[in-house]
């Protein structure tokens, strides 16, 4: 209490308590300020992130280095716990391609694919064109019912949200997010942000995948699906740059069909044309994964073997020689064709790769081409190899 001069009493003074009540009230006001100017940074933060996420993804110049983005970046910036990716691939077109240009799966574990829209988790309700596209799921991670999009859930995951990724109002796939917060995907949390980020996905899923497509079709004989020739004039480089810097044998084999026309005479060209598929099948059949089997033209084959020398690649020879001579190619139930190869097989020891790749390649194959040459003179269905000149000592 306090007493003024003129002897009035009053309680504690208005003016502490209004003074009071603003301190406590500028001290509320800077707090939900200093909140809010939390939320406003880190709603920027998770944006710049975002935005580069983005960036990164739309420059990616392959598949693996797509999906190898969103698996790396995404849980990071996103703060998940489990991100994978599920993708249409009826008939397995994708995985077929991209088995060709050397992805290796294993490497991307929450990579899906399903043959069927029935796999990706979404309620589909009405199909067909016209129907509205499925809309993202949020809500409780249950392990029976998201089996297939988490086939690896981390411990502990409690929400998911399955986000359908739509091309032109296609489903091309479903991105599949999970956190252990269970609050992170409710059933009434907004999804403009992950139907966004999942557009972006989409599209460059699209883009990606087209371009490796067209990559595989360029090097790809439509004929037998083995290589074709730019594949290989460029492989031919290549190789024989890297046996140059590990410094070992590299071996070349000209494959070709003998007396093909008799063939076409005898089955039509329709008939030639299984023949040379039932080869190309064959001669793979006799290879390792990193061997390379190519159509050159006609009915001409090239192999391109990866460290291995004269002996093993003649060996390799004569097994494929051995393989189509051995067993009748089935045309038909009715007809059933004898068909035989001649080969002729040069080695690239180290030391004979010096000096311009594009030199270096021409020589080897015609030297193999003049071995098949060889073959044939000598009466065809077998194989000719020679070994190399002595290299040349470097001075
Ligand atoms: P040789 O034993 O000396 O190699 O005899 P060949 O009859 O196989 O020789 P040649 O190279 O002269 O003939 C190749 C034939 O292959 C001629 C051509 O009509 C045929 N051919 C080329 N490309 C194709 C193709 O894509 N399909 C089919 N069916 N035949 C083809
Ligand atoms: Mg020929
Ligand atoms: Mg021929």
């Amino acid at each position: 209490m306090t007493q003024t001069a003129t002897g009035k009493v009053t309680a504690p003074t208005d003016h502490a308590t209004r003074a009071n009540d603003l301190a406590a009230e500028n001290q509320a006001l800077r707090a939900r300020m200093a909140y809010l100017l939390e939320q406003a940074e880190r709603n920027h933060s998770i944006m710049t992130r975002h935005q580069a996420f983005d960036l990164n993804i739309v420059g990616a110049a392959n598949f693996p280095e797509l999906v190898g983005t969103i698996f790396r970046v995404l849980p990071v910036i996103s703060e998940l716990d489990s991100v994978t990716l599920t993708l249409v691939d009826e008939g397995a077109d994708i995985r077929e391609v991209m088995l060709k240009l050397d992805v290796v799966f294993a490497d991307f574990p929450g990579l899906i694919f399903v043959e069927e829209l029935d796999g990706l988790g979404f309620e589909l309700g009405q199909r067909g064109p016209g129907a509205p596209p499925p809309k993202p799921l949020l809500g409780m991670y249950d392990a029976t019912r998201h089996a297939r999009q988490f086939p690896d859930a981390p411990a502990g995951l409690q929400s998911v949200a399955l986000v359908p990724l739509l091309r032109n109002k296609r489903v091309i796939g479903g991105l599949n997010l999970g956190s252990r917060d269970p609050t992170r995907f409710t059933p009434s949390l907004g999804t403009d942000f992950v139907e966004h980020m999942a557009s972006i996905i989409a599209i460059c899923l699209e883009n990606v995948i087209s371009n490796e497509m067209l990559k595989y079709i360029g090097l790809t004989d439509s004929l037998t699906g083995v290589y074709n020739r730019r594949y290989i004039d460029r492989r031919l480089l290549e190789e024989i740059a890297r046996a140059r810097r590990q410094a070992y044998p590299i071996s070349f084999m000209y494959i070709d069909i003998d007396h093909f026309k008799r063939v076409n005479d005898t089955v039509g060209h329709g008939g030639g044309d299984d023949v040379l598929r039932e080869v190309a099948t064959r001669i793979k059949d006799e290879l390792r994964a990193s061997d390379a089997v190519a159509r050159f033209g006609g009915e001409e084959f090239v192999v391109l073997l990866i460290d291995a020398n004269l002996e093993s690649a003649a060996f390799v020879a004569e097994r494929i020689r051995a393989s189509v001579a051995g067993t009748m190619i089935a045309l038909s139930p009715e007809l059933q064709l004898s068909v035989t190869v001649s080969i002729g097989v040069a080695c690239l020891e180290p030391g004979h790769t010096d000096g311009d790749p594009v030199a270096v390649a021409r020589a080897w194959v015609a030297q193999a081409d003049t071995l098949l040459y060889a073959a044939k003179d000598a009466g065809r269905n077998r194989v000719v190899s020679v070994a190399p000149p002595p290299a040349v000592p470097s001075s």
